[in-house]
């Protein structure tokens, strides 16, 4: 494929002609990033959660999980420092009167010198082939090394007026930086200004009566809030882990890249709570934990990245984020947060009840600490759908579409294809269809020639393709269709469970990871 943008506008576009992503409320000419997930979308999307919540949940056996509500009691918000803090610097260009975050800004600009400092290595890579020693050339050529400079310079700049909330010197970055509006190219900036991300709501039918109410911007307190009742009820010892999955709710400055940055979205969070001291060792290890995941799908481990946090979030005493590259270079796929007792402590404040757990090691009760793992899985399902979408040019030079998805979280797993419609094979193939539907999503399809239900079928991403012909009355064979290598085998019928379950069964990827 081509440059970055063709590449993305090609994923969007197939992923709303194959059925995988609608704009929401089409018809009504949409509503600003906010998508729907369509019939083969919602199962991908399922298949990834699943993943997620079996390898949490299902492999650990002090994880448990959760599903809390969307609403919560408004101080909730005020604890967790959300009403006060929850804020992105937005700034206005007065020429396009286009709006944008003050930071994004920033880091776009960082994003391109880093862009430079890569096409200097590879230029060099080229020129000395075989001999060259990346690292060395990183430590001591002085572009690279004055441009690394450069770039810690100013992250750490707007790190640490972010952290002091100096939003005129934020302002004064850019005005430096000589960062230009990306629509209009003019720097005629409003100032900096504050802005709050939750979503105000009302519960209550009388407008005096009615009290007001956010939608939850994260998942994560609604596991803090049950922190007691789950560990009672579960008789948890520490250290275990809460896990949850559900919709969050944004009101995002700018909401671009299709599903990368959403209005509503969903979260894979998981809080696990461990004594205080500990913090260092568990954060290392979900890091860890959560790479080996991600690598188990076989993307490729050239696609991610670690970026440890500069600034820290209120809550943070460390932070990293799991970068992944997505058709408009590395961003954030996922965050792994030490959080100490912040939020379990602020709740204990506003509550005064005490949220502490008795260790009987160390003869003690105290708040526990808490690691956490954040995952957006619009941002996992993107990332998914992205990297799986190829076109290959086959011998002959025709050209296939073709999404390579892990098998595993494939929308359909088989397509059974009768050769023709006729001679019974159609209802051979729904026997078929009927048999292995128990085990795994299987489709039938018997429109158009079979040679353009295998394209249609590697354009949905499907494993298996089975076809039926008129040799399968006679010997229960049929042809058994390999997505990637479009390797065709006969194999019998009696056989197809077992020879494709291990393939496509999410088992088959825990048991990677
Ligand atoms: P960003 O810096 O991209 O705004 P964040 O650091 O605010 O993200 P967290 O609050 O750590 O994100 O949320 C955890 C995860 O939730 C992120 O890693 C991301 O995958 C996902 N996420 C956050 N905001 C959005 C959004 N607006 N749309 C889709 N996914 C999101």
């Amino acid at each position: 494929m081509t440059n970055q943008s063709d590449q993305f506008k090609k994923v969007i576009s197939h992923a709303k002609e194959y059925g995988f992503i609608f704009p929401s409320s089409e018809i009504y000419d949409g509503l600003s990033a906010v998508y729907d997930y369509a019939q083969n979308g919602s199962a991908l999307k399922n298949n990834i959660r699943e993943y997620w919540w079996k390898a949490m949940v299902q492999l650990n056996e002090n994880i448990v999980g959760i599903d809390a509500a969307i609403l919560m009691h408004p101080t909730t918000w005020k604890a967790s420092g959300h009403v006060d803090a929850f804020n992105d610097p937005l700034i206005d260009n007065k020429t396009s009167k286009k709006r944008y975050r003050a930071d994004v800004l920033v880091e776009d600009y960082v994003a391109k010198i880093e862009a430079k400092v890569e096409k200097e290595v590879k230029k060099a890579a080229k020129r000395f082939g075989n001999t060259f020693d990346e690292r060395e050339f990183r430590a001591t050529n002085p572009r690279v090394i004055a441009n690394q400079e450069k770039i810690k310079v100013i992250l750490k700049r707007l790190g640490k007026s972010l952290e002091k909330e100096d939003l005129a010197d934020v302002k004064a970055l850019i005005e430096e930086l000589e960062i230009s509006c990306p629509d209009s190219g003019s720097r005629d900036w409003t100032d900096v200004k504050q802005f709050n991300l939750m979503f105000g709501t009302k519960l209550g039918a009388s407008a005096d009566t009615a009290m007001d109410l956010y939608l939850r911007p994260e998942t994560a307190q609604g596991i803090f809030v049950n922190f007691l009742n789950v560990q009672k009820t579960g008789r948890m010892k520490l250290p275990f882990g809460i896990a949850q999955t559900g919709k969050a709710f944004r009101n995002e400055i700018v909401a671009r890249q299709f599903i990368f940055r959403m209005r509503e979205f969903e979260q894979m969070e998981m809080q696990f709570f461990i004594p205080p001291g500990t913090q260092q060792e568990w954060y290392n290890k979900w890091k860890e934990n959560r790479m080996k995941w991600h690598l188990a799908l076989g993307m490729g481990e050239e696609k991610y990245r670690f970026h440890d946090h500069e600034k820290l979030a209120h809550y943070a005493d460390a932070a990293s984020d799991i970068e992944f590259l997505f058709p408009f270079g590395f961003k954030e796929l996922e965050g792994i947060h030490s959080r100490t007792d912040f939020d379990l402590s602020s709740h204990e404040k506003f509550t005064g009840k005490k949220l502490q757990y008795f260790d009987p090691e160390r003869n003690e009760s105290y708040v526990p600490y808490v690691v956490e793992t954040s995952i957006g899985l619009d941002r996992m399902f993107l990332a998914v759908f992205s990297n799986a979408l190829r076109e290959e040019t086959l011998e002959g030079g025709a050209i296939r579409t073709v999404l390579k998805f892990p098998y595993p979280l494939a929308p359909n797993k088989a397509a059974v294809l009768p050769l023709v419609k006729k001679d019974g094979l159609p209802e051979l193939a729904r026997d078929i269809v009927d048999n292995l539907k128990w085990d795994f999503q299987t489709v039938y399809d018997e429109k158009d020639a079979v040679g353009r239900r295998y394209r249609r079928q590697d354009a949905l991403g499907t494993p298996y393709c089975i076809t039926v012909d008129h040799q399968s009355l006679e010997d229960q064979t049929v042809t058994l269709r390999e997505r990637d290598s479009m390797k065709q085998e006969r194999i019998a019928i009696a056989e197809l469970k077992s020879t494709i379950e291990g393939k496509v069964s999410i088992g088959t990827l825990l048991r990677q990871f």
